[in-house]
């Protein structure tokens, strides 16, 4: 695709950037199965060889902490919490490398965020649910996996017959879509043992 119609052409100065070209990795996957901690194994990596590092996690999720990365197993992170994905924007100060929890919580602006931020020069990881509770795919992460130069998904176990868990099971009978919960709400289970317990169910 040539410059002029690529999206991510259209709509950036490019002159305020450096000549470098940014990326985007995106690490997706179920509840429990470790997109967390992979995002913070990516960051800690990039704090030890120097480079400027900002954090960021939706407000929405303080299940753990409001101002820390906090994976299931209990490695944590300093981070920022922030309203929406335009507050990365303006808190990003010099970061050249950008970690984003929780993705699917901030909607479709995050697919342009992080398409000016790679734009920017920058090296964007973004972590978040590929699918809801129902297996739907969970936006923005779909456009984002379109936009990414690389991609990793992460499984779970099974925790009812061992297979490669790539659902998240609610546990409940609640028909919202986002429902922040951790092990008291939702479980990980393989394609197969994931049931869908909502109400609405015809
Ligand atoms: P995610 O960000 O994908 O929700 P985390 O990185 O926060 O995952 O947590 C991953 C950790 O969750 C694992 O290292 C393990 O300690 C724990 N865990 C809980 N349930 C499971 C499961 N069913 N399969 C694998 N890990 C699980
Ligand atoms: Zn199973």
């Amino acid at each position: 695709m040539n410059e002029a119609t690529h999206p991510a052409s259209t709509d950036i100065d490019r002159s305020h950037y450096p000549h470098r070209s940014g990326w985007i990795e995106v690490i997706c996957g179920p509840m429990f199965s470790g997109k967390t901690e992979e995002l913070i194994r990516r960051l800690r990596r990039a704090q030890i060889a120097k480079q400027e590092v900002a954090i960021f996690k939706p407000q929405i999720d303080d299940r753990f902490s409001a101002d820390h990365l906090v994976s299931h197993s209990d490695s944590s992170l300093p981070s920022t919490s922030v309203r929406s994905a335009r507050e990365i924007m303006e808190k990003l100060g010099n970061a050249t490398v950008l970690g984003i929890d929780e993705a699917q919580f901030f909607g479709n602006e995050l697919v342009e965020i992080c398409r000016k931020l790679a734009a920017q020069g920058c090296r964007v990881i973004v972590a978040g649910l590929d699918q809801d509770y129902r297996c739907d795919p969970f936006e923005p992460v779909p456009q984002l996996l379109a936009e990414a130069e690389y991609i990793t998904k992460t499984l779970a176990i099974c925790v009812k017959c061992g297979a490669p868990g790539s659902r998240t099971q609610r546990l409940s009978t609640e028909s919202e879509r986002v429902i922040v919960g951790a092990q008291d709400r939702y479980e990980a289970r393989c394609r197969y043992c994931h049931e869908i317990l909502a109400d609405d169910q015809s």
